[in-house]
């Protein structure tokens, strides 16, 4: 596996990454067994988050005898200085090291959240501290919105930036990942298969292969899913008139039902959780059953407040018929609870 540098934080990572979500799904021996196989195929960048279940977890017990010789990065969505030193605290008990090589302020959504942990008080004061301490070796920033991401990239506090790229949602080549660039920021790719609703990898990872700047983290659950990938890169093809015209035949099906999650639609004055309700049918093919029912349940609830006024969808830069999607999707997520087990899948 090829490796390259992310950006000025000078770490030398594998030309495709771990993301850490779907490793939820399986029981801890097959996980640990999993990433060892990536890291034995040649990838050395792996990044979580606390958030996500025991994927600390097993990636700690997984590379624990190779420290020293993969990158680890995970994230926090505490948005305080003493939040964050409890949830690095446990980071680094359960991902069992003494440093995290990347950490990262989570889910930037909205300029509350950006004040928020850059303010007095605030969760980058409690990053630097960390950094001057060795507890953590450089500072990043993950986000779905491109406004907030380009704040966050302008502050040029933050060393790297993940945010979504893949051939549907391919807009931020154009501007925030040349800014994030110019600042010399590392780019790390998130949900290289859509978060699940991208099916082909090869086109998907053909197409990002022609995106050299950015760093995929792919989502996995299988040995089989991780050598598919690996083998991707090992014999690299450019993509084909044909390709391409595939890749247009399906940005054009889930062109007017793929949500971005930028929270453009939001706030909904009924109190409707929009964004989080349009994510369910990717968690239910990343997340494990339970996980998925406890972060669905609430927004869920909240679409009964829904009174169709369609002020989200003139809000929305996708064009998504967002009352109809909510309705769509609860209704999609009481059939999941009558069911016994979920379905499987990538990120
Ligand atoms: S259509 Fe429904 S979800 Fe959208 S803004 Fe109106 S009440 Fe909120
Ligand atoms: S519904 Fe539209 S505006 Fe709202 S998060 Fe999704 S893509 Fe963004």
């Amino acid at each position: 596996m090829k490796k390259k540098q992310l950006g000025r934080t000078g770490l030398i990572v594998s030309e495709i990454g771990l993301g850490g979500i779907p490793i939820t799904r399986v029981e801890v021996p097959e996980g640990v067994d999993i990433i060892r196989h990536c890291f034995e195929l040649g990838v050395n960048f792996f990044d979580t988050a606390r958030f996500y279940g025991d994927s600390e977890l097993k990636i700690g017990a997984a590379l624990e005898p190779v420290r020293d010789k993969v990158v680890v990065a995970t994230k926090t969505i505490a948005r305080d200085a003493a939040g964050v030193n409890e949830q690095l605290e446990d980071s680094l008990r359960d991902l069992k090291t003494d440093h995290i090589d990347l950490y990262q302020a989570h889910n930037i959504a909205t300029k509350e959240d950006l004040d928020r942990v850059m303010g007095p008080g605030g969760a980058y004061e409690a990053f630097r501290l960390a950094k001057e301490q060795g507890r953590i070796s450089h500072i990043g920033v993950t986000s779905h919105n491109p406004d907030i991401a380009l704040q966050a990239c302008k502050t040029g506090l933050f060393e790297t930036l993940q945010f979504p790229f893949n051939f549907v949602e391919h807009d931020p080549a154009d501007k925030l990942f040349k800014v994030a660039q110019e600042m010399g920021m590392g780019i790390i790719g998130m949900k290289p298969l859509g978060g699940g609703q991208l099916e082909r990898a090869d086109l998907c990872f053909g197409f990002l292969q022609g995106h050299g700047q950015v760093v995929p983290i792919a989502g996995i659950q299988s040995k089989e899913e991780i050598e598919e990938i690996v083998s991707l890169y090992r014999s690299p093809r450019p993509l084909s008139r044909e390709d391409w015209k595939e890749i247009e035949k399906i940005r054009q099906e889930l062109g007017d039902s793929f949500c971005h999650r930028c929270g453009y639609c939001m706030p909904c004055e009924q109190g409707v959780i929009i964004p989080r309700i349009l994510l369910f049918r990717s968690q239910m093919k990343r997340f494990p059953r339970a996980m998925v029912v406890s972060l669905a349940e609430a927004p869920m609830k909240t679409r009964e407040g829904c009174i169709a006024c369609g002020e989200c969808e003139d809000k929305c830069p996708y064009g998504l018929k967002i009352p109809e999607l909510i309705k769509e999707y609860r209704e999609l997520f009481l059939d999941f609870l009558k069911q016994d087990r979920s379905s499987g899948g990538t990120d």
